[in-house]
């Protein structure tokens, strides 16, 4: 499955230098012959190898992308090079291209390392794991990704350590419609909610499956997240888990998905451990973060058994347990909230009841 010794190394880093204008021309005369797929080895459709090639796609998100002078751009999974190309010839200073199949960053430093050109560095191929790669400092992230890393790369980027003015990624068309979801859609959840926490998110356009070699199954879209200049008054390992508990039910009501035995009890355990540790810096463990866009549990995933044999094996009283169970209703009752639900509520909203909560000794990370 993985390339073990040379995954995550960036020791393979290759530099290839050009001149803008001759690649340029390069790209717009040789665009057709490149950009369809060769057959020089076979693509690898669980690496998300499906190669976008119609050149009004590809100049469109460079487009879109609007690259400015001075930019430091980031790709992920280059491919043969076929969006690069693009990015290449735009005003950006320089490319960083992160690819996980050796024969992929053969290819694209092929590709360009045979316009020979010399003064400038401008492209650079790292052999390996975007989920285990560091990214060098970049302003733009643009990239047709291999949509199976699609959550965990977006976290990475919104909830890692990296500080960019936009990124514009082709995803999967539905994943694109979930992640731009509006409180109220039938599409919205976890994902849409957290990310909206620290970014804007924009669907730029649709793209026809047609587009790509080989021909994937699902269409896709290309869309802008733009991360807000300010982070959040929040603490992002709080909310996290917070979003967790309520998406997890997302169409049932606040006080429904509050009143189960099984949640008063998992959030009493965590509770008491945060008071325990108050001591600590908030924020967001690494640990937390590649989970956090995953997909929402379905409806169904919890039962609500009832008895205190729980109680005692989690090493409660029933009386603690109740008191705790109290608290948590305390809260609810204290707003008009219980009747919601969370795939209604703005993040507004969604903040206001995790402070009251937290003010209550009711923690969720
Ligand atoms: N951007 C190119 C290729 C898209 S196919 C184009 O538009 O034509 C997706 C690419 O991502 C493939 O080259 C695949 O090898 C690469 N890839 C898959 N998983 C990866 C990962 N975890 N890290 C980096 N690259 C990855």
């Amino acid at each position: 499955q993985h390339h073990g010794a040379n995954r995550a190394k960036p020791d393979m880093n290759r530099a290839v230098s050009n001149s803008r204008a001759r690649l340029a021309a390069f790209s717009a005369s040789s665009s057709l012959a490149s950009e369809a797929w060769d057959g020089r080895f076979r693509l690898h459709k669980p690496r998300g190898q499906h190669l976008l090639t119609n050149p009004r796609v590809l100049d469109a998100i460079a487009r879109h992308a609007a690259l400015r002078p001075g930019d430091a751009v980031l790709e992920v999974g280059p491919g043969t090079g076929n969006l690069t190309a693009r990015l290449l010839a735009s005003p950006a200073d320089r490319v960083t291209a992160v690819e996980i199949d050796p024969r992929m960053v053969d290819a694209v430093t092929a590709r360009f390392g045979a316009l020979d050109l010399a003064h400038k560095l401008t492209c650079q191929v790292i052999q390996g794991d975007a989920m285990e790669t560091e990214f060098p400092k970049f302003d733009v992230c643009v990239a047709n990704i291999p949509y199976g890393i699609s959550s965990p790369l977006i976290a990475k980027l919104l909830f890692g350590t990296y500080h960019f003015r936009t990124a514009t990624l082709l995803l999967q068309k539905e994943f694109a419609r979930r992640l731009v979801a509006m409180p109220g859609d039938s599409e919205y959840n976890r994902l849409a909610a957290n990310v909206r926490m620290v970014a804007d998110v924009k669907l730029l356009m649709d793209v026809s499956k047609r587009d790509f070699v080989p021909m994937p199954r699902v269409d896709s879209s290309l869309v802008e997240i733009q991360p807000r200049g300010a982070p959040p008054e929040v603490d992002l390992a709080e909310w996290l888990g917070f979003t967790r508990e309520c998406f997890g039910q997302k169409n049932k009501t606040l006080g429904a998905i509050f009143k189960q035995k099984r949640k008063i009890l998992d959030l009493l355990k965590r509770s008491q451990r945060s008071e325990r540790c108050t001591s600590d810096a908030p924020g967001t463990g690494s640990g937390i973060i590649l989970g956090v866009l995953d997909d929402d549990g379905n409806d169904e995933a919890c039962s609500d058994e009832d008895g205190d044999s729980g109680d005692r094996a989690a090493g409660f009283s029933t009386e603690e347990v109740g008191a705790f169970k109290e608290r948590i209703a305390g809260a609810l009752e204290s707003t008009d909230l219980a009747g919601k639900r969370p795939s209604k509520m703005s993040n507004d909203e969604l903040l206001y009841l995790l402070r009251l909560f937290n003010e209550r000794g009711i923690w969720f990370q």
